[in-house]
């Protein structure tokens, strides 16, 4: 939230005072910079300063027309919050609204903010003292209170009890419908079994799904290396589909080895509260080499494993070199920093 709360100016620290933890909302905020940031996204990007009289106010372009539009077809698609928060509750009105809650850390206090096409709410709920609150998160302490301002605001604000369905914004010119498969998250080809309708950039066409194909044993699903061995565990065959994680998985890992995890160049933290034996990271690699796939940290050999099963490997501060070696004699590099 630094950009948005620096625009609005009460924050204006640097980005990298805050780090990475900055994305997860570690920068502090008041409510009027919050909803005055929501209410940008409601006019499609246009950010103005709040004020608590009519007047005129600063105006400032804070995203694109498309980027608000995104994010407001995100936060009021009441199916994808439904795996979180259940359908029918607090967060859903009889009129479209776009709505995100928040918990801060300990429990100090939580958030609901959120926008319909005529109005933008904020709620905030806590002790002044920032003693923590007791069993009360986002969703069961602001959001009742957001449900019942929301739905007196749009009745004030249209002059009437029958809402309209109308949606919150128009898409943006620069956006285009398509069919997705919503395994691959590719463009649905004929034989993609689960398709649905997203939002794309016009300009850029997502690549045909390549997961599916149809082959004369049926539907068959072929899974990209890197997610072959969770889809093992995880996705059980169906009678009319053939998960094939390794055959002609692509040409490319008949051919290569690859390592899936770490990915070259990542950068992990040790954890000061965890004890130690819990902190260890999975070497894994795909290959198409039938041997086993034997392991080095910086020279030392550390294990081997088959292809596709992991070695452990315990976090230790410094620069690694990761090194695999498959059953052809094929090897592979990945630098990680363990800080
Ligand atoms: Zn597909």
């Amino acid at each position: 939230m630094s950009s948005l709360g620096g625009v609005a100016g009460s924050t204006a620290r640097p980005a990298s005072y805050y780090g990475l933890g900055l994305t997860l909302g570690n920068a502090e905020v008041r409510l009027d910079e919050l909803v005055g940031a929501y209410a940008a996204f409601a006019r499609g990007g246009d950010w103005i300063r709040p004020t608590f009289l009519h007047g005129s106010s600063e105006t400032r372009r804070l995203v694109s027309t498309r980027s608000a539009f995104w994010i407001t077809d995100i936060l009021s698609d009441a199916e994808a919050r439904e795996y979180a928060f259940g359908r029918g509750g607090s967060l859903e009105l009889p009129f479209p609204v776009a709505v995100k809650t928040g918990t801060s850390q300990a429990y100090h206090d939580n958030w609901t903010v959120g926008y319909s096409r005529n109005v933008t709410v904020g709620v905030w709920v806590g002790n002044f003292d920032r003693t923590p609150l007791r069993n009360s998160s986002g969703v069961t302490g602001a959001a009742p209170i957001f449900h019942a301002v929301m739905l007196a605001a749009e009745r004030r604000a249209t002059g009437t009890h029958v809402f309209s369905d109308a949606t919150i914004a128009g898409a943006s010119t620069d956006s285009s419908r398509r069919e997705i498969c919503v395994l691959s998250g590719l463009a649905a080809n004929k034989w993609c079994p689960t398709r649905r309708l997203e939002w794309t950039a016009t300009e850029r066409a997502p690549l045909p799904c390549s997961w599916h194909q149809l082959t004369d044993e049926g539907l068959i699903t072929i899974w990209p290396p890197e997610y072959r061995a969770w889809a093992a565990e995880h996705v059980p065959a169906k009678p009319m589909t053939i998960n094939r994680p390794h055959v002609r998985a692509s040409a490319r890992t008949a051919k290569t080895l690859q390592i899936v995890s770490p990915a070259d160049g990542s950068t992990y933290l040790i954890d000061p509260t965890l004890r130690r034996e819990f902190q260890s990271l999975s070497l894994r690699a795909v290959t198409g080499s039938r041997g086993r796939i034997e392991w080095s940290v910086n020279g030392e050999p550390i294990g081997a494993a088959d292809a596709d099963a992991k070695v452990d490997w315990p976090l230790t501060p410094g620069k690694h070199r990761i090194l695999a070696r498959d059953g052809d004699g094929r090897t592979a590099e990945s630098h990680v920093v363990v800080r």
